[in-house]
């Protein structure tokens, strides 16, 4: 393929750590304890989204914790892990 732009599209884009979303790139510099932790805050704003249950942290609160604790998850990352829409899915 001669086109540089054409052969570029046609590859997955190359990413530093592999194909990961970036949240669980975040996930992976956790401790077991933690990991499940952060699960359940994930899991909690889910279900507060679909079913209005209570959540103690929203999807930005949980990224700007996260980038407080030294663990650097970018907010709309986070966002769309929650709503499902990046490459975990
Ligand atoms: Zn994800």
């Amino acid at each position: 393929m001669s086109d540089p732009l054409l052969e570029a599209l046609s590859q997955p884009t190359k990413r530093t750590g592999g194909h990961r979303c970036g949240v669980e790139l975040a996930r992976m510099a956790l401790t077991d304890e933690q990991r499940n932790a952060v699960d359940a805050v994930i899991d909690e704003i889910r279900q507060h989204r679909l079913h209005g249950t209570p959540t103690r942290h929203t999807a930005s609160g949980l990224a700007r914790l996260l980038n407080e604790h030294g663990i650097p998850v970018n907010d709309k990352t986070m966002q769309a892990h929650i709503a499902r829409r990046c490459r975990c899915d």
